[in-house]
């Protein structure tokens, strides 16, 4: 017999999600008429825009033509969209070669615990984005701080109460919070990590929602970064490429391990050993939402979700919830005070909208509901219609 990985045995059961949807089955069986809404899920939901989805299918279509077919590509990716990423994300602040496209920043948030192996420390926000810690727990890691993120820290840590670690995750704008850092937050979280001598992690998969001029929407927007910073960047949620898979990691060429050796190296050495490079299919369609159409339209998707994100922002505001996230993200999180799941249960069942409960997302969470702004505007109207119904009801009985 072969004997199970033992650190496969100390994740916990992902509860999150299956619980949701057993709850949600559990009140459909009682109740088949119900119609749900769901703003539990961080998943897109309409379709891609038309010019985006033109240059998938011209991809597809090419495949099938002799001068059109290609087989594996450079591992690092296509330099036309390494070059594109660089000039219409980072105005060239970074350079294209430091720029490697992969299948989506979650399967690169699992290769870079090959880069850093089992025994590095890490830091991560709480509440937490659970991927971060699920696969430092699967490569071994034992020592993981948790930087309380609240309403008393404004949702960003107090970095003069922290421990040093190797690595810090940091993601802004968050998820699940919706909040995002403003620059001074963010260059001090960049002088602890130098002083420290750290490596930050930067989770910029939300930077499209930013509508804020003055919050930066790349870490390499503070001076010094691109000495001791990655950043993990998706076509994910700013084109809805959820499923077509899309991704990026900055490792910039100034970023060094201890003795001297180059991240960067060790990075590309990881790309061409155990990833054969994004689908071909989808970096033409990076390159098409990436020229000036595309980009109109990727901002037009996100302008439809963040009008989803303020209705919900607006009514817990109406209703004198503390609210963050919402305006420059597509994630509303609303402090409820009481226990997140008998707040899932009253949403269930007094207005059928499920949220997803934000103590599922570590200690700090517990209390919030997230709502994500991933529905359609139809749906979300509607929401906020028996949310507001419900919640105001609620409130009522409670006075009496
Ligand atoms: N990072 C954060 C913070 C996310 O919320 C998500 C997806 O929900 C991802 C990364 C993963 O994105 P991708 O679809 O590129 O794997």
């Amino acid at each position: 017999m072969v004997s199970r990985n033992p650190h496969m045995a100390k994740l916990k059961a992902g509860y999150l999600f299956p619980e949701i949807n057993k709850r949600k089955r559990a009140f459909l069986e009682k109740n088949p008429d119900a119609k749900l809404i769901s703003l539990g899920i961080g998943d897109t939901t309409q379709p891609l825009e038309k010019h985006i989805a033109y240059s998938l299918t011209q991809a597809a279509f090419g495949l099938g033509t002799p001068e059109g077919y290609s087989g594996y590509g450079p591992e690092q990716g296509q330099p036309v969209l390494r070059e594109r990423i660089a000039e219409k994300l980072y105005r060239n602040r970074i350079h294209s070669d430091d720029i490697f496209i992969s299948d989506g920043s979650k399967c690169d948030i699992g290769r870079l615990q090959l880069l850093f192996g089992s025994e590095v420390s890490i830091a991560v926000q709480d509440p937490v984005y659970p991927v971060y810690v699920d696969t430092s727990i699967m490569m071994g890691q034992q020592e993981i701080i948790y930087m309380n993120c609240s309403p008393e820290n404004n949702f960003f840590p107090d970095l003069s109460k922290l421990p040093r670690t190797d690595l810090i995750y940091f993601c802004s704008p968050n998820n699940p919070t919706g909040a995002t850092a403003n620059r001074a937050q963010l260059e001090q979280l960049v002088s602890f990590a130098k002083e420290n001598k750290s490596i930050l992690i930067f989770d910029a998969a939300y930077s499209m929602y930013i509508q804020d001029p003055t919050i930066p929407k790349t870490i390499y927007e503070i001076p010094g970064a691109d000495e001791i910073a990655i950043e993990l960047g998706s076509f994910s949620k700013m084109a809805g490429f959820t499923g077509v898979r899309l991704g990026w990691t900055v490792v910039p060429a100034k970023l060094e391990f201890e003795d001297g050796s180059l991240v960067k190296r060790d990075w590309d050495r990881i790309v061409s050993t155990c990833f054969n490079g994004a689908s071909n299919i989808s970096q033409i369609g990076g390159i098409g939402a990436l020229d000036e159409l595309g980009m109109a339209e990727m901002q037009n998707m996100v302008s439809g979700y963040l009008w989803n994100a303020r209705k919900l922002r607006d009514l817990f505001v109406e209703l004198g919830y503390p609210v963050v996230g919402g305006d420059n993200a597509p994630y509303v999180w609303v402090n409820f005070g009481e226990p997140s799941w008998d707040v899932f249960e009253s949403l269930l069942c007094g207005a059928q909208v499920v949220a997803t409960p934000g103590s599922g997302f570590g200690g700090a969470g517990e209390g919030f509901m997230r709502f994500s702004a991933f529905n359609s505007a139809k749906n979300t109207e509607e929401a906020v219609v028996r949310l507001r119904k419900h919640l105001t009801a609620t409130k009522e009985v409670a006075r009496v």
